[in-house]
């Protein structure tokens, strides 16, 4: 399997490569060269596996000849051994043929557990085989920061610096990263705001001659093609639950960057029988104005009850663009490129084609609040605001096929007490594994946002 960039002017390289660059040289994101088709008895057979067993089949079309069938396999179940619920993926049935799949069972509460506990793992075995050290620096204002930090702590040839914006996380969100045990992963405080993060760590990939010899950076937010494969899972794991009878169901996705509905629709390429993808968005809603106007432009940020859903553009939609306009990567890059000064629109022929596979809904606080409250009065089962945005949307965007719903849960409620208290509810108990976090002794660093304040400490420190 071959890895090629969305812009074209990359050469494709191997999972391994992709795997440790992230971000293509040409600025491009990598996509698989050809997507694996599984077929209807395939998928009959699978339909009995384990969820370790079953990501094993899925993961290993994508990473065929970088790495033994046994190493794969022995890095998979290390990898879901640490999330808290045997089924790694339950499911939990809401109304009539309304159900919600539960991601938030991993050691950070939230599913970017199931890609970073794995991601983590990958590079350390691909590194200690080359015996070449890296530096993962990377930007959060909420979620992937501690996933990030959690699955890499134990990495040998890793060393891992997060920026955060000092004062402006929630304290839940800070202990996270701040309390985690390990020698290379590093808490950074940046006395700015959440773009000045960002900025920093973009400017360090652009110009790593502060690094010592042989060091590079990587890059590990959702760009990371690695990510993406591992999510392609949960969605094979909840549709096989539906095969025997022979429905095609439907997925209701909260997302931002694109990055888990895109795992949804290659998981649709590859065979499986989904019906509608839902894209649910919060009032940050690049990709329903894409969606309901075939207008996609640039907004100002605004903040959300959903954080972890506030972005202004939708990075992973390049890799879907990339098969809207059928390989043209020229296309790609000027649609891409051109956003900062333009409002992009694609063909009606091709807007039509990307309505036939998904569905939006933009879902306000208010709204998000009253779900909230809704679900929980009706059938006493609690909504992390992210999720809730999925429920409504999944509710709104009814096509009366009759199919089922699987919305999914992507955070626990007691990672957004906030968001909990406002829609009138008491604040769930952190579960046992973080039942002391707000006891736990904190380490991070303060620094002035500028990067050379950041660039010398990583240079100290490695
Ligand atoms: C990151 C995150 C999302 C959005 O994920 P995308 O990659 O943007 O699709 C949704 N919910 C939670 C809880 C998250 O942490």
């Amino acid at each position: 399997m071959r890895y090629i960039s969305t812009r074209g002017k990359s050469p494709a390289q191997s999972f391994e490569e992709a795997l440790l660059t992230g971000l293509a040289p040409d600025g491009g994101l990598y996509i698989p060269e050809t997507v694996p088709q599984v077929s209807r008895e395939q998928m009959q057979s699978w339909k009995n596996l384990g969820y370790a067993e079953l990501a094993f089949e899925i993961i290993s079309l994508y990473t065929a000849d970088s790495m033994p069938d046994d190493d794969l396999r022995e890095i998979i179940n290390e990898t879901y051994k640490m999330f808290s619920h045997p089924e790694v993926a339950p499911m939990q049935k809401l109304g009539e043929k309304e159900y919600v799949l539960e991601l938030f069972h991993g050691p950070t509460l939230a599913f970017k557990d199931f890609a970073l506990q794995l991601l983590g793992r990958l590079l350390d075995y691909f590194l200690a085989r080359r015996q070449k050290h890296v530096a993962i620096l990377g930007a959060t204002s909420g979620d992937t920061g501690s996933a990030a930090m959690e699955g890499c702590r134990h990495c040998e040839f890793v060393d891992m610096f997060i920026l955060y914006p000092h004062n402006r996380v929630s304290e839940v969100q800070r202990r996270q990263m701040t309390t985690i045990q390990g020698e290379n992963v590093n808490s950074l405080a940046i006395e700015g705001n959440f773009d000045d993060c960002q900025n920093i760590v973009k400017k360090a990939f652009a110009d790593q001659s502060f690094l010592p010899d042989g060091y590079q950076l990587v890059a590990v937010n959702s760009i990371n093609f690695s990510r993406i494969m591992a999510q392609i899972v949960y969605y094979f794991y909840a549709a096989l639950k539906f095969i025997d009878e022979d429905e095609a169901v439907s997925f209701s996705v909260p997302t931002g960057n694109f990055g888990d509905i895109y795992a949804g629709y290659l998981a649709k390429k590859m065979g499986l029988p989904i019906d509608r993808l839902i894209i649910a968005t919060n009032k940050n809603d690049i990709l329903h104005r894409f969606m309901s106007k075939n207008q996609y432009n640039l907004e100002q940020l605004e903040s959300s009850l959903s954080p972890s859903m506030d972005i202004m553009v939708s990075s992973n939609f390049e890799r879907f663009l990339f098969d809207l306009f059928k390989g043209d990567t020229q296309r790609v890059e000027s649609f891409v490129t051109g956003l900062d000064q333009n409002i992009q629109q694609v063909s009606e022929q091709e807007w039509q084609f990307a309505k036939s596979i998904f569905d939006s809904c933009r879902v306000d606080d208010d709204t998000t609040c009253a779900t909230i409250r809704e679900v929980y009065e009706k059938y006493n089962y609690l909504l992390d605001p992210h999720t809730a945005t999925g429920v409504k949307a999944a509710r709104v965007c009814d096509s009366g096929s009759g199919n089922p719903v699987i919305c999914l849960a992507t955070a626990h409620p007691a990672k957004f007490g906030e968001a909990i208290a406002q829609a009138g509810l008491e604040t769930p108990a952190l579960p046992e594994h973080l039942s002391d976090l707000l006891e736990r002794e904190e380490r991070f660093t303060v620094l002035e946002a500028s990067l050379g304040a950041v660039t010398d400490f990583v240079k100290k420190s490695l």
